[in-house]
């Protein structure tokens, strides 16, 4: 079977009372990139896994699917990678079951209302070169250069320090990890409690350059970039090393369920079943799961890739009162629209001058002042536009639209699930002309270009992929729910794991929430 090929749509690999017969160590309810990656993991290790996908698609967040008639590949929530761990991508051999990735080169651009922009390229000096260019001054080149040497160190020190990767073992404890960056106050804070804004303020003066930065602190999160703790979210973005080059995003080719289905092709080829469009009503621990459609199928071991509230939703059994405590209390509220367009050709962002900004990630805000002013007014159930990444994979990829065609992706922050006045089927439209707008700021012509146009909101989000509240990240990614406040692998239910986003290291397309969880359950087999 090819998953590729299929887009992740893989059916049953036997009908499913024959898969109730056979002996399972472990199933996995899920099958998004994280539950493959456990389920290749514990294959590899020799142990019969099958892995139960409600969904007709393997892939969760992390998938493709046929779009605008048929023609356009779209990836309708995951569009780029910068967290997938090179560890992974070596031991499951991604690269061999069709994983390629290609940097975005700028990495980042992002357009200023007085014509000007900010062009981050993979090479620093061409950076340099170009803000000068743009007129800023040196002391913003070099406090911009203060600033990313900061998070660097960050990350060097939490991953490739001498007490180990923090990603990879179960996370350190809050002085496990002021040890690991050395008990250095500034590095401190940012872990746990400065906002971005508070960060840029302190390395650069120029606004136009803060505005253009305070972007990877607010993604995914609903808090603005006053707010505390959105410098970590900054710092969770920024732990990747892709293709060795550091923290820097890019494309896959074909699509970023390419990842899914690598991963899936991997847990195949070791031997695992993977079962798609079976959905799992009730975990019962250490005894197996019983599907929706009635049948019942053993297994000592269940890992739950769902999020913790659906997970929560499928134990009928007994739960130490704390643990339903905070599966219950998990905060999944999430400001996230995501629009696909299928696109005539690419807009023109009119600052851009002779950068190939299609080629960016494209950062487009009103400003920070504005932006923390849109998520004050999305706390209170207002839409308004405060933060956009916009992306273009056909500048890289033709192969996702048809011939002289373009896909476009809109990431844009904060509308809320719940909405003050009307509801999301009557706003739908509204909400996204709101985004169109803000984006039309800087490349006017945008709706001239949109051929076909899907609107995904939290609600949309949540019914789609399952992900509860529409939270990109299965929940808040914002110090209190993170490191040693995330969810752990293992869990005090017996015969209970964990593998998804909502677990350590956190959320986006990383694979070791899913490794962690296999490592787990393999220590506690052969235990
Ligand atoms: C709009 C959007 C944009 C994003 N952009 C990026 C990005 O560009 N880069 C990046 O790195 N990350 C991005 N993310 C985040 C990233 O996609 C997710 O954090 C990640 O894909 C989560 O993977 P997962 O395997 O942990 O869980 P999920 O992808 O949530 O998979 C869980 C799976 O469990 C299945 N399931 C649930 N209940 C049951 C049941 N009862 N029975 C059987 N199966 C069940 C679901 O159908 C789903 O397939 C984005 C997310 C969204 C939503």
């Amino acid at each position: 079977m090819n998953v590729t090929e299929s887009l992740g749509e893989v059916g049953l690999p036997a009908p499913v009372d024959e898969l109730a017969k056979r002996r399972w160590d472990a199933i996995v309810v899920g099958g998004g990139h994280n539950g493959l990656t456990a389920a290749a993991y514990l294959a590899r290790a020799g142990r019969p896994v099958l892995v139960l996908e409600r969904r007709e698609r393997l892939g969760g967040a992390c998938t493709l699917e046929r779009a605008f008639g048929g023609d356009y590949v779209i990836s309708p929530c995951a569009y780029v990678v910068g967290l997938l761990d090179e560890v992974v991508i070596r031991e499951l051999d991604l690269e061999r079951h069709g994983y390629r990735a290609t940097p975005a080169d700028p990495n980042l651009f992002c357009p200023f209302p007085d014509g000007h922009a900010y062009a981050d390229f993979l090479d620093r000096d061409r950076t340099e070169e170009h803000m000068r260019a743009q007129g800023f001054p040196e002391r913003d080149i070099a406090g911009l250069r203060a600033y990313e040497d900061t998070y660097r160190r960050l990350r060097l020190a939490l991953r490739h320090g001498n007490r180990g990767d923090s990603w990879r073992m179960p996370s350190p404890s809050r002085a496990e990890l002021e040890r690991m960056v050395g008990g250095d106050p500034e590095l401190i804070s940012i872990l746990f409690e400065d906002s971005i804004a508070d960060v840029l303020d302190r390395y650069i003066d120029d606004q136009r350059l803060k505005d253009a930065l305070f972007g990877q602190g607010v993604i995914g999160t609903f808090a603005g970039p006053r707010d505390p703790g959105t410098a970590q979210i900054k710092l969770m973005h920024h732990q990747g090393d892709l293709l060795g080059r550091g923290s820097v995003w890019g494309y896959v080719d074909g699509g970023m369920g390419r990842v899914s289905f690598a991963i899936a092709q991997a847990a195949l080829e070791a031997g695992a079943q993977l079962a798609a469009g079976v959905e799992v009503e009730e975990i019962i621990p250490g005894g197996g799961v019983k599907l929706a459609s009635g049948e019942f199928i053993p297994a000592g071991i269940a890992i739950a890739n769902a999020d913790p509230k659906r997970t929560l939703g499928m134990l009928n059994g007994e739960v130490p009162a704390d643990f339903r405590e905070r599966l219950e209390s998990w905060d999944v509220r999430s400001p996230v629209v995501k629009l696909n367009a299928a696109l005539s050709r690419p807009p023109v962002f009119t600052a851009a001058g002779d950068v190939d900004a299609y080629r960016a990630m494209i950062a487009v805000t009103p400003g920070i002042d504005a932006a923390q002013e849109a998520v004050d007014a999305a706390r209170r159930g207002e839409p308004r536009f405060g933060f956009a990444e916009v992306y273009f994979q056909s500048a890289y990829d033709p192969s996702v639209a048809p011939e002289g065609k373009h896909v476009m992706s809109v990431f844009a922050q904060y509308a809320p699930y719940e909405l003050a006045e009307g509801d999301w089927d009557s706003r739908r439209q509204e909400i996204a002309d709101l985004i169109l707008d803000g984006v039309a700021v800087y490349a006017p012509d945008i709706r001239d270009c949109i051929e076909a146009l899907e609107v995904l909101g939290p609600p949309d989000i949540e019914e789609r992929i399952g992900l509860t509240g529409g939270h990109i990240f299965q929940g808040e990614a914002l110090p209190f729910q993170m490191w040693d406040r995330r969810l752990e692998w293992r869990t005090p239910v017996p015969g209970l794991y964990l593998c998804g986003a909502a677990t350590h290291p956190g959320g986006s397309v990383i694979a070791l929430n899913g490794r962690g969880a296999a490592q787990a359950v393999l220590a506690d087999l052969d235990a």
